[in-house]
């Protein structure tokens, strides 16, 4: 089974605890006009490794692994490519390394990963499916589902909420969304953490010939995130930053 993956590298406890190996693999089923990793949206492109070799590379990289690292696999969207990365968690996981997945949460059968995943980093970009479908292209009731059952199979589950001007940050939407954490059960068994809209990807999209549609109105004041962080914390979900 082969892998395509479009970036590879270590980086330090920002994708999970500890040094990690961080794989982006390519091709993501949404569309979010903020993406930072445009290059990483097709299905095609990126460079294509067997299993094999990725698994030598990590086994060859263990001892880089300090301070509660492992590996990452993120995007794109990782789970997209489903049955190549099942097979890698189980081989990498039975060997005792610690494993994170990155994913916008959509895949209806990601639930079959848990086994073999030590941390579940999902991102929760709107409460409302409708919109979110409007704006990404897909909507978000898998994520919710499987935040239920992350929760019910007692995962380490971190959410994040990308936070963007004139789509999910105002008052209103930070008490929707702190209404939907709490159906969903989410209080006392995920943390959050909110991600502020920033252009680093901007400039990839020329480079691709794709056009960057966000515009200033998407920045985050720091007032914003002091009144969404506290709507949050209030609602008792526990926020944090890494
Ligand atoms: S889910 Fe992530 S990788 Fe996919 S388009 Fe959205 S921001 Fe980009």
């Amino acid at each position: 089974m082969d892998i395509r993956i479009f970036q590879k590298g270590f980086n330090f406890s920002q994708d999970g605890p500890g040094n990690r190996l961080v794989y982006h693999l390519q091709g993501c089923n949404l569309r979010c006009p903020w993406c930072s990793n445009p290059e990483g949206l097709s299905f095609h492109g990126g460079t294509v490794y067997p299993i094999e070799e990725i698994v030598d590379e990590i086994r060859r990289s263990s001892l880089m692994f300090f301070d509660g690292g492992g590996i990452t696999l993120t995007g794109g969207e990782a789970s997209m490519q489903f049955d190549a990365i099942k097979e890698l968690l189980r081989i990498v996981h039975d060997e005792g390394i610690h494993t994170c997945i990155e994913t916008n949460g959509t895949h209806p059968d990601l639930p079959e990963l848990f086994p073999y995943l030590d941390l579940i980093i999902m991102d929760v970009k709107h409460y409302d499916c409708e919109r979110h479908k409007s704006v990404t292209g897909v909507s978000c009731e898998n994520t919710f589902h499987n935040i239920i059952s992350a929760i019910a199979a007692r995962e380490d589950i971190a959410l994040r909420i990308p936070l963007i001007g004139g789509f999910n940050s105002s008052r209103e939407d930070a008490e929707h969304f702190a209404a939907l954490f709490q159906e969903l059960g989410v209080p006392g068994h995920a943390t959050l953490e909110l991600l502020c809209y920033h252009e680093y990807g901007k400039s990839k999209y020329d480079s691709l010939s794709l056009p960057y549609t966000m515009d200033d109105k998407a920045f985050i004041s720091s007032q914003t995130l002091k009144s969404f962080r506290e709507i949050l914390s209030a609602s008792g979900l526990t926020l944090v930053t890494t």
